[in-house]
């Protein structure tokens, strides 16, 4: 009886088990289903607990876990910050002390390669979880260790293969990609909040059908993941926002395209954008530093009214 209730087997649960979550409630998982955990054998594994290193009492001595907590929603947060977008992130020790029980378990699961879960806060309440995450580092003179994530794939029956000559370029890879979903995942849980989870053109309030537009994209000098430059939309609105369909000019007012409006269609093309043109958006956020910046609105409204 080799796999039940081991190590390997236990983390390989709580993959599954993140796999699920993410599957019904999508990436921005709430606090309380990770420290509820799931069921083992009649005991409770908790993901996440009240330390950053965490390690629930089914496991011997190395970590499950470990999470960096939600910085202030109303800061922005440039993308060059601990998070950086460099292949590798940079995980502070449990206090000062490298031999502290927490930066033990730390370091074996580092010699030992177990697959761990990153989680990030969002904000607080809300973390998105990367796994398998593994210790690549240690930096005993900056009380860093250096973690980085890795493919699934390279996971076999809850243990990492890492004896591949290819491991340390894939595992850069796959962490600057993770990086910047990081990114993506804060911006999209700081412009849904501001926005008290609605859709700013139509009110949709199903969590689970809402997106962070960029006003500005990505790609342009002034289209930086900060809520002053997003706006919550549905899916279809979004999609309509980015094809240039439906524009927000810079006093909030929506337009939608002369040739649509000419259109004759269903519900959808009558109800769910014909008949929001002309009128404000219906939902803002209520503080002054959060709302949409006229001045990207406007930029992104010339486009929309020259046709992309
Ligand atoms: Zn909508």
């Amino acid at each position: 009886m080799a796999a039940l209730g081991s190590d390997a087997e236990i983390r390989q649960r709580a993959f599954q088990f993140l796999d699920d979550l993410r599957t019904i409630h999508g990436n921005a998982l709430r606090r309380e289903a990770l420290a509820r955990g799931f069921d083992l054998d009649g005991k409770r594994v908790p993901l996440i607990g009240p330390q950053g290193i965490f390690k629930p009492a089914v496991l011997a001595n190395m970590p499950l876990s470990i999470t960096t907590v939600p910085v202030n929603p109303r800061k922005a947060r440039p993308y060059e910050d601990a998070v950086g977008e460099d292949g590798v992130i940079h995980y502070k020790y449990r206090g000062n002390d490298p031999s502290h029980p927490d930066n033990a378990g730390f370091r074996e699961a580092m010699q030992r390669q177990v697959p761990l879960v990153y989680f990030v806060g969002l904000m607080p309440g809300r973390y998105y979880a990367e796994y398998p995450a593994f210790i690549v580092g240690d930096d005993p003179a900056d009380l860093t260790f250096r973690v980085q994530v890795d493919d699934r794939r390279t996971i076999v029956a809850g243990e990492a293969r890492v004896a591949e000559p290819t491991t340390t370029a894939r595992r850069e890879y796959v962490t600057v990609l993770a990086q910047r979903r990081m990114h993506q995942e804060e911006f999209r849980a700081r412009v849904l909040q501001a926005y008290r989870e609605c859709c700013a053109v139509c009110r949709l309030r199903h969590e689970e059908l809402l997106e962070a537009a960029h006003i500005l994209p990505d790609r342009h000098p002034h289209g930086h993941p900060v809520v002053p430059n997003g706006l919550a939309l549905c899916k279809i609105h979004h999609a309509a926002f980015d094809r240039n369909i439906l524009g927000i000019r810079p006093d909030l007012v929506v337009e939608i395209r002369d040739d649509i409006l000419q259109e004759e269609d269903g519900l959808m093309l009558r109800h769910g954008l014909q008949e929001l043109h002309g009128h404000g958006l219906l939902v803002v956020p209520r503080a002054g530093e959060l709302k949409p910046d006229p001045v990207r609105l406007e930029e992104r409204y010339s486009q929309f009214r020259q046709g992309g």
